[in-house]
């Protein structure tokens, strides 16, 4: 409780300063000296948990080869007794057994900063300023334009946003971080600075992937590392303390970047979004037993994480025709 709490009351100061910066202060070539230094302090905060996550990759990759990997790999006898090997065979295999851990987990590193590269700056899809989103004064839910979307409000008009001053294709949320609609929005994430929506979900999926991918590499072999530091004598009680430390955060993180990532992963399964989950889990949306937008699990995964399949680990492969995230059809309604 204590944890949802706390991470509520820092989602909330990061929500207050983002919109602060977006409604109080002055564009950048007119601000005064005072307010650029202010615009630069809020624009660190916002930019603050991406730092975070990526000192944590560094740190945990950097740990990883300075201790576990290197005294494996590196040619000398002068290694701990306790190691598991007995015999040059076995200390043959578990050279060649770390090298290609390591490999592993340097592709999935390499991929998961291209991923939240890609993440951060995609744009997540806003609604196109054209006639048919503007709203007119000529409007009514009786009209034509309403067949438009299938989500309505709950008089049956059509859902309009007012912060945009435009109509709402479905799936389609406010976030008041970014101050816009966002397409198909899944939700804003701190982590990486912008919002998850229509066209860098993908990108987003895949730093979760990676992310969960190289954890149970971490935790799979690293305790190794973590027997052989407190049974060998020669070691100081801070380095034991630190190994168990930094395994044991490993640990913690695995579990739940792991189980974040199985939600996801569940979340494209029944074609929702988090947004959508969320709603269903308050009751807010009556029909939602089935999300009335999946459409089958393979074309469910097709939509979140491109068409060829052999690119849906990579940062590729998410072209998007121009009204995607505009307009979804709808099968198997319940
Ligand atoms: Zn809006
Ligand atoms: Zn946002």
């Amino acid at each position: 409780m204590v944890d949802s709490h706390t991470s509520l009351t820092f989602a909330q100061a990061f929500e207050d300063t983002e919109k602060e910066l977006k409604n109080n202060l002055p564009p950048w070539e007119k601000a005064s000296f005072s307010d650029k230094i202010l615009i630069i302090v809020i624009k660190a905060i916002i930019l603050f948990p991406v730092v975070v996550v990526l000192f944590i990759v560094a740190a945990t990759y950097g740990i990883y080869i300075a201790f576990y990997a290197i005294p494996i790999l590196r040619d000398n006898d002068d290694r701990p007794e306790v190691y598991y090997w007995h015999s040059d065979s076995e200390r043959n295999a578990a050279e060649i057994r770390t090298f290609i851990i390591l490999a592993v987990l340097t592709w999935n590193v390499f991929w998961l900063l291209f991923s939240l590269y890609k993440a951060s700056w995609t744009d997540p899809g806003e609604i196109p300023k054209i006639p048919e989103w503007e709203i007119l004064l000529e409007d009514s839910s009786e009209s034509g334009t309403d067949k438009i979307t299938i989500e309505k409000r709950k008089d049956g008009s059509l859902r309009t946003c007012n912060h945009c001053q435009l109509k709402k294709p479905d799936r389609c949320h406010h976030c008041k971080q970014c101050d816009r609609c966002n397409l198909k929005m899944d939700h804003h994430c701190n982590w990486i600075a912008n919002c998850v929506g229509n066209y860098n979900y993908k990108y987003f999926f895949l730093v979760v992937f990676y992310g969960a991918f190289s954890l149970i590499l971490f935790v799979a072999t690293f305790w190794e590392t973590v027997v052989v530091g407190l049974c060998d004598n020669d070691n100081s009680e801070f380095f034991m303390l630190f190994v168990v430390t930094v395994y044991a955060l490993g640990i913690l993180l695995a579990i739940a970047v792991v189980g974040f990532m199985l939600f996801h992963l569940w979340l494209i399964w029944n074609g929702y979004t988090t947004i959508e989950f969320c709603e269903k889990k308050r009751g807010k949306v009556a029909n939602f037993a089935k999300s009335p937008y999946t459409q089958g699990t393979m074309n469910n995964y097709k939509e979140a994480l491109g068409n060829n399949v052999w690119l849906w680990l990579l940062p590729f492969g998410y072209e998007k025709s121009k009204d995607s995230g505009l307009h979804f059809t709808t099968k198997n309604i319940n």
